[in-house]
């Protein structure tokens, strides 16, 4: 138990609704069900009360199930209130409960971080549980509920138990180096692990890209001269797929965008201004901001009027792309077939429903295997590099003692415990003493 207090907050969504859930943490818990519920309920099993304030008003029939420390979600006694979801009621329920003695209204987040404190979560499930909440498309659903089942955290804490070993057997070849209790295989066996280590590590961190795109969206950035019909295959897709159409805050309508989810994953699609070489003033305006937009990018789609061949110029960045020919209906079948990786017609839907397909099939490759693990967060990234750092320092043995590359090792593991949020020291001594007779 980490506080005194104990916090009440609306768990459900926006009100009203069939059900609000009123859920409270903290050492108050029970006294507050008892006197709400009339008498304390069963461990774990939803019961239906009559609810009433202190002074016997009766606030709502609903509901009560009471979930015991420390098997619940913050580890404290918890109890959820389930009642009807009207505002009134919800903001009755919330003032009574903020009432009582010991009990104040929580803060964002305060019974995450309650369960982080009292070790029912790591920091990473953290991060994957606010993630699974904020999951619009089923990539981010099943990227985030793995991570909150702790996959993510799983796999450092598995490369930090390495560390430690690794750390535990080059101390104890430093402690026994006078007589031959260590083989110097061991430590080539060590060092050759923290290698392929570095490498797990390395790969691992090429996979953030692959969880931007889950998070963020694939961005694909239609480009062409003018008149090749960008806008009109942007608004064909636009409306195939029901999507909100937005203008980017902050730009003018020359770049307008629209998200799809294709096949449960987020794609940005961005019409342009028309690209040509030499363009009026204000035209050149929007011509820059195309060209800025397809630096970003991950999938360019460039558009020619097949009846009508102007090139587009010169593209701007060496994203992937796709040649698309356009208004496949004016023109004859041996021209769409030269040159071009599509034929589109916007008039008659030629085309469109594969390249909808190929644009979702781009980014299911971005994207990667439904089962890889990526890192979710810029911080992970961070502390990943700062591993392989230590780690490749630890490999260097150039002149360095064993001492000073051990003292790398634990440097490294460090770095991994603090990604999951729990260094300690404790558990290298553990390893020290299980690995080894030091009594002899
Ligand atoms: P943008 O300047 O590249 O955005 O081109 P637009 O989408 O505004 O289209 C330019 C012109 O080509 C318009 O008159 C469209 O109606 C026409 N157009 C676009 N797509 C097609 C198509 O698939 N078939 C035909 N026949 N005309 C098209
Ligand atoms: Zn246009």
């Amino acid at each position: 138990m980490i506080s005194g207090d104990s916090i009440v907050a609306l768990s459900s969504g926006r009100l009203p609704a069939g059900i609000a859930v009123i859920r409270i943490s903290g050492a108050q818990t029970r006294f507050v069900v008892e006197t709400i519920a009339g008498t304390m309920v069963k461990d774990r099993i939803a019961t239906l009360r009559k609810l009433r304030a202190a002074d016997g008003t009766l606030l709502d029939a609903g509901l009560v199930v009471f979930f015991p420390a420390p098997n619940s979600f913050t580890g404290e006694d918890v109890a959820e209130f389930h009642v009807h979801g009207g505002r009134a009621v919800a903001a009755k329920m919330l003032e009574t409960i903020a009432g009582f003695d010991g009990v104040r209204h929580a803060e964002p987040g305060e019974f995450t971080r309650r369960a982080f404190l009292n070790g029912k979560v790591d920091l990473v499930e953290t991060e994957a549980l606010a993630d699974l909440v904020n999951a619009e498309t089923e990539a981010q659903r099943r990227f985030a509920v793995r991570n909150a089942a702790g996959a993510q955290s799983e796999l450092y804490l598995g490369w930090r138990r390495r560390l430690i070993h690794a750390r535990a057997m080059i101390e104890a070849e430093i402690d026994f180096s006078d007589e031959d209790d260590v083989p110097g295989s061991v430590a080539d066996a060590v060092w050759s692990d923290v290698r392929a280590m570095v490498d797990e590590i390395a790969r691992h961190v090429e996979g953030f890209r692959a969880a931007e795109i889950i998070r963020d969206g694939f961005e694909v950035v239609i480009l062409g001269a003018p008149n090749a019909g960008k806008s009109s295959l942007f608004n064909a897709l636009a409306q195939r797929e029901a999507a909100i159409v937005t203008d980017e805050p902050g730009t003018t309508r020359d770049l307008l965008e629209v998200v799809l989810d294709l096949s449960g994953m987020r794609v940005w699609v961005t019409d342009t201004a028309g690209l040509r070489d030499a363009p009026g003033k204000v035209e050149a305006i929007g011509i820059e901001k195309a060209r800025a937009k397809a630096h970003g990018a991950d999938l360019l789609l460039v558009l020619e009027d097949m009846a009508n061949p102007v090139s587009a110029g010169m593209i701007p960045t060496d994203a992937p792309a796709l040649r698309i020919g356009t208004k496949a209906d004016l023109v004859g079948p041996e021209l769409q077939t030269t040159g071009y990786d599509a034929a589109i017609s916007v008039r008659d839907g030629t085309g469109v429903p594969e390249l909808l397909a190929e644009i979702g099939r781009r980014a299911a490759a971005e994207i990667g295997q439904a089962g890889d693990i990526l890192p979710s967060r810029l911080r992970h990234v961070e502390l990943l590099s700062e591993t392989k750092r230590y780690l490749l320092a630890a490999l260097t043995e150039e002149g360095r003692g064993q001492e000073l590359r051990a003292e790398e090792l634990r440097l490294a593991a460090d770095r991994l415990g603090r990604i999951v949020g729990s260094v300690d020291v404790e558990d290298l001594l553990d390893v020290i003493f299980s690995q080894f007779c030091i009594g002899k």
